[in-house]
């Protein structure tokens, strides 16, 4: 099996702008961002997609969203930020590595596009 992108990061085959890593998660700032702030904080481990995790991932999974909201503060998005996750085509996920986007420094909408 092929690596995937972030795997790729995780071994530092890609470069990527580390905000936080742990021997469970990494968070890199996405290089496409869609708001001030915008960092992707997935599980070393893959997993495909929220959709395929399983009953064993649910510290891993635990983890990964308390990472996320520790994350959210160190980057100082103290007047609120949006935790997103993508599921298959019309969810609009694109790396098939499970991953959630911090967003913030902007007001979100709602409902999102
Ligand atoms: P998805 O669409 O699967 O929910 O999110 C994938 C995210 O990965 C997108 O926001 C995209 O900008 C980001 N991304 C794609 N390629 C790279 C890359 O090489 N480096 C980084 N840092 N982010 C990437």
């Amino acid at each position: 099996m092929s690596k995937t992108l972030f795997e790729k990061i995780v071994a530092r085959e890609i470069p990527a702008q580390i905000v936080y890593e742990d021997g469970m998660v990494l968070a890199i700032r996405d290089i496409n961002p869609q708001a001030p702030t915008h960092v992707l904080i997935f599980p070393k481990k893959v997993i495909p997609r929220i959709a395929e995790a399983k009953s064993d991932d649910k510290q891993l999974l635990g983890h990964l969203l308390l990472k996320a909201a520790e994350v959210a503060e160190k980057l100082r998005l103290d007047d609120g930020y949006r935790l997103v996750i993508n599921n298959g085509a019309n969810g609009g996920e694109t790396v098939p590595h499970l991953h959630c986007h911090i967003l913030g420094g902007r007001h979100m909408n709602w409902p999102p596009g």
